[in-house]
């Protein structure tokens, strides 16, 4: 028996749910790549991007996913033989460099873990020591989408400034643009990324990189650059210049869409939404935890995403076997542990186009699972979820 029956639902930590006006905006027939309105569609979305990235510096649109956009951020401004420093604090800023060392280029990871931030001290320590300024970048994840940690960015650059050095700051928002602030300029970051899958409300697809005036300055010197990455050759007049080809016409209707849904809902609101709601899940977790099988991934309460929490499973409770009945008797997709947390943890995706129910909905079914499971856990997770959104959002 089972109560699947009925609409899907995937809370895995990208790709997200899309809106049904993200979809049908894409429906529709091919349009020509050298006339009007696809030029206006560009323009139009390159600078809100830029908004979105809070930069008055480039946008640059690619036909790629996030791993493409690492690598298109990491041609445009680093030579073979360069050295750079990876803040490490889950998987993905680690996976940004390893991108890198495969490039050519020499990496050093500044030791974190699973469970923590960076801390911007070590950051500030590491680049003092660098006396000779042989680190040209430091890479970072906002938000790690394995671990569930967010970072602080503007603690970050200021430590980078703090230590008087010339590094490039290239900061991963993936899992957090839209979702989240991110001041690229205020925090001096120069170089960002991000894709069009989380967040974003739009299928996989499309890569976002954003440049300050000084990461264009590094680029022209850059030694790793390739065409189809190319910021130069990007910012030539043609039109297909800005997509090295063809543009990916129906990806740029849908981002379209999935924009003003952000725009009119207003970013500040849309970052309040993700607070709410993912304190929502924070509380329930909180609750089950006091069964002592599962708890938070991210020890600092701090330190924890408003886009995903990874929930820790101990005492030989499979997160599998979890995920699985979720998955099979009540149509929920949860995120499974990637990384050092394979085959230990779940993750609880709340990104996007994310409301009340969807949320209240997969936590219902995960209090489900626990009972199902005998997986001893503290009751009333949904009640204390509840209860926050009753007491924050008002008539
Ligand atoms: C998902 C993700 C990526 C990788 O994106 P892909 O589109 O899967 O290549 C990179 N960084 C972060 C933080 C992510 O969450």
């Amino acid at each position: 028996m089972s109560v699947r029956a009925g609409r899907e639902f995937l809370a895995i930590p990208g790709p997200t749910t899309v809106p049904d006006e993200v979809l049908n905006a894409m429906h529709r027939p091919a349009v020509d790549i050298y006339s009007g309105p696809l030029l206006a569609l560009t323009e139009s979305l390159l600078g809100d991007v830029a908004r979105l990235f809070k930069t008055d510096g480039r946008a640059y649109i690619y036909i790629a996913n996030g791993h493409g956009a690492w690598e298109a951020s990491l041609t445009n401004v680093l030579s073979k033989g360069d050295k750079i420093l990876v803040l490490e604090s889950g998987r993905f800023a680690v996976g940004w460099g390893e991108s890198a060392r495969r490039m050519g280029v020499e990496v050093e990871i500044l030791k974190g873990d699973m469970r923590r931030a960076v801390r911007p001290a070590e950051v500030e320590a590491r680049l003092k020591a660098d006396k000779g300024g042989t680190i040209k970048a430091v890479l970072v994840a906002q938000i790690d989408t394995a671990s569930g940690v967010v970072n602080d960015i503007a603690a970050i650059g200021e430590a980078v400034r703090a230590a008087k050095h010339d590094a490039l700051l290239m900061v991963d928002t993936v899992a957090s643009l839209g979702c989240m602030p991110f001041e690229m300029d205020a925090w001096r970051v120069d170089v960002a990324m991000s894709g069009s899958q989380k967040g974003l409300m739009t299928p996989p697809g499309l890569g976002f990189v954003a440049a300050s005036d000084r990461a264009r300055e590094v680029h022209k010197k850059a030694g790793l650059r390739t065409p189809y990455w190319d910021w130069t050759d990007r910012e030539g007049d043609q039109h297909y210049q800005k997509y090295a080809g063809t543009p990916p016409e129906h990806l740029l209707f849908g981002l379209r869409k999935a924009l003003d849904l952000l725009f009119e809902e207003g970013l500040e609101n849309a970052f309040r939404r993700h607070q709410l709601l993912a304190e929502a899940v924070r509380r329930a977790v909180g609750i089950w935890a006091e069964g002592q099988a599962i708890g938070f991934n991210i020890i600092e309460p701090g330190e924890r995403s408003d886009t995903v929490t990874a929930v820790l499973m101990n005492g030989g409770h499979d997160p599998e076997a979890l995920r699985a009945y979720c998955r099979e008797k009540c149509g929920v997709t949860l995120g499974h542990g990637i990384g050092d947390l394979s085959g230990k943890a779940i993750r609880i995706a709340h990104m996007g186009h994310v409301n009340a129910p969807m949320i209240l909905g997969t936590l219902s079914v995960i209090e489900v699972a626990l009972a199902a499971l005998d997986i001893p856990h503290g009751k009333g997770g949904v009640q204390a979820a509840i209860d926050w959104l009753g007491g924050e959002v008002k008539p």
